[in-house]
């Protein structure tokens, strides 16, 4: 098992496998992109699947594959088939904004994917296009009908909460009602460029705090005659709940849950490391401070690997301490 050094059980690998994407969402990415980093600097698959081996046999037990959009890079379910028959890894997720998910739900599932986070900030088409700077929402769409279809248990939708995009709030909890939908509203937070996050201009302000998105919600359904929000205990949280509080409109197939890393921060019971696609080892989302397996993985024996691991396990911190801004832009660390 990896303990950390503040004692935290550390078994939750975020993997982001390209730093590429088919959008541009404004608080992830510039408008005129990013440089992205030349294909050969970045771990091949078999790289990839090599580091989860190791991770396993260091006690890592679920592995999330991330991006960059994740169902963009190719051969990606070749990967999931490779990282899900490893000993010891007893689940393999993904988070992904969906556009590509309908002609490769199935194929993922069959490769040993079962669970998919799906990314959509707002229901309206044309906002969508706007945050996203050229996304069709009915692709989301489409996207989250075959997650459903196909079985993936459960399907989440990962919803930035950000001020000033004014989002239908109370659109997207209804999302939990009549079907098997857990929506997360996400905190916006200050990854990227400590000036304007991903060169957006934007600022902490455009933060909501969870409590105050909650009593949002509740003022709204409230006037919408939608009965009060029931908060759900541990025992009736969906499966690989996280760090969330989580909620349910009474007699709704899905809940609603509220991650609040700034205001309500978990990093005392953070259980993850995250590997960038060039095989940089980051303890923690606001750090910048970072371990390099790459060349470990590219001509290093598994002990070389291991003790780079290791090393990024114990320069875990104990907190964010409240830092702002990170050199890297979210789409390069995955979220
Ligand atoms: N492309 C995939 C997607 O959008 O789901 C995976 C990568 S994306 C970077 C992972 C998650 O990070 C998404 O849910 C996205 O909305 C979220 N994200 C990006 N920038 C963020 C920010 N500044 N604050 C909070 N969440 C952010
Ligand atoms: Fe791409 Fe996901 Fe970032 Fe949007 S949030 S730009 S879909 S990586």
């Amino acid at each position: 098992m990896a303990i950390d050094s503040h004692g935290r059980t550390i078994d939750y690998l975020r993997i982001s496998v390209t730093d590429r994407c088919n959008l541009r969402c404004l608080y992830c990415m510039p408008e005129e992109g990013v440089p992205f980093k030349p294909h050969a600097t970045m771990l091949t698959l078999e790289e990839i699947a090599r580091f989860a081996r190791i991770a396993a046999g260091e006690g890592f037990t679920r592995i999330r594959l991330t991006g960059g959009e994740p169902l963009v890079r190719l051969g990606i379910a070749d990967l999931v088939r490779d990282i899900s028959r490893i000993p010891g890894i007893e689940r393999v997720a993904m988070t992904t904004n969906g556009i590509l998910l309908p002609q490769m739900a199935e194929e993922l599932r069959e490769a040993g994917l079962s669970r998919v986070n799906i990314s959509l900030d707002t229901l309206d088409p044309e906002q969508f296009t706007q945050i996203t700077r050229w996304g069709n929402i009915e692709d989301v769409f489409a996207g989250i009908d075959a997650a459903l279809a196909v079985g993936f248990k459960p399907v989440k939708i990962n919803a930035v909460v950000v001020r000033r995009l004014h989002q239908d709030l109370l659109a997207f909890a209804q999302l939990s009602l009549d079907r098997p939908l857990h929506v997360r509203f996400i905190e916006y937070m200050p990854v990227g460029s400590s000036s304007g996050f991903a060169g957006a201009g934007w600022t902490a302000s455009d933060t909501i705090p969870n409590e105050e998105l909650i009593a949002l919600i509740e003022r709204a359904a409230a006037e919408a005659g939608l009965g009060p929000l029931l908060p759900l205990d541990a025992a009736a949280r969906p499966e690989g709940w996280g760090p969330a509080r989580y909620y349910q409109f009474e007699g709704a197939l899905g809940t609603l849950g509220f991650i609040s890393a700034l205001s309500r921060h978990f990093c005392g019971e953070c259980n993850r490391l995250r590997m960038t696609a060039e095989g940089r080892l980051r303890p923690c989302l606001f750090s910048d401070r970072e371990f390099d397996a790459h060349d470990a993985l590219r001509s290093g024996t598994d002990e070389d690997v291991r003790l780079v691991l290791r090393e990024a396990l114990s320069a875990k911190p104990d907190e964010h301490h409240n830092r702002r801004g990170t050199e890297r832009l979210m789409s390069q660390i995955g979220g």
